[in-house]
């Protein structure tokens, strides 16, 4: 079942991997289904080029097994997951990765401050990205931290651990887990140059009136 969504899941989860934001077997990705609310996950203990879509597990928001194919257990940290679609009904995908500049801010606690106007794209209603607080991976307290910074935002750091980042599509979270990448990196630089002072951040106000230029004369008709 869900053949298309689990194909989802195997393409961006490979992206994922080749692009560097989740190395070995770290990470893990789902998407929810809008007519079931079925969720299709990532295996635990599986290499990613390894992957098909009949690897991918459908389970349910109980976090009951519904359907796997080839007899693999979902991620252990499925019930984060679960929680973030529990506490965000706009929220379809869910990618999670252990990207090294964001983890290494996430350890130490530090949020990261629109030094950027990229940070506008992130969902960050504050105007930086929040950090949950630690949960051992796999535990129903991992999954608690994250609906705090989720209500304010669509990515965060979790404490000695990585990043989440969700949207009505697994494309855009996995974009998203990239600009925090990004960021992260930035920041680092920034900080690294100023011998750890902190940079200039934007102000969240300015970040919220961004619109795309009226001065831009589109064709008529629909436009994406
Ligand atoms: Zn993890």
């Amino acid at each position: 079942m869900l053949e298309e969504l689990k194909q989802q899941v195997v393409t961006y989860a490979l992206t994922a991997d080749r692009s560097g934001l989740c190395k070995h077997r770290s990470g893990n990705f789902s998407v929810r289904d809008e007519e079931t609310g079925l969720v299709c996950i990532t295996p635990t203990g599986m290499d990613r080029e390894e992957l098909t879509y009949h690897d991918i597990i459908v389970m349910d928001m109980d976090a009951k097994v519904v359907e796997a194919e080839t007899g693999h257990r979902p991620t252990s940290e499925s019930l984060m997951h679960l929680m973030a679609y529990k506490a965000r009904s706009d929220v379809h995908a869910v990618a999670h990765t252990h990207s090294k500049f964001a983890t290494s801010f996430s350890i130490l606690k530090k949020p990261i401050p629109a030094i950027v106007y990229e940070i506008a794209n992130l969902g960050c209603k504050e105007g930086y990205i929040p950090v949950a607080a630690y949960g051992r991976p796999g535990t129903p307290a991992l999954a608690e931290s994250i609906v705090e910074p989720l209500s304010i935002s669509d990515v965060a750091l979790m404490e000695s651990h990585g990043v989440i980042a969700v949207d009505a599509d697994l494309k855009e979270a996995l974009l998203k887990a990239s600009y925090v990448e990004e960021l992260a990196e930035v920041y680092y630089r920034t900080l690294t140059v100023l011998g750890g002072k902190e940079p200039h951040a934007l102000e969240n106000a300015e970040l919220q009136k961004w619109a795309y230029p009226k001065e831009i004369q589109l064709l008529p008709g629909e436009t994406k």
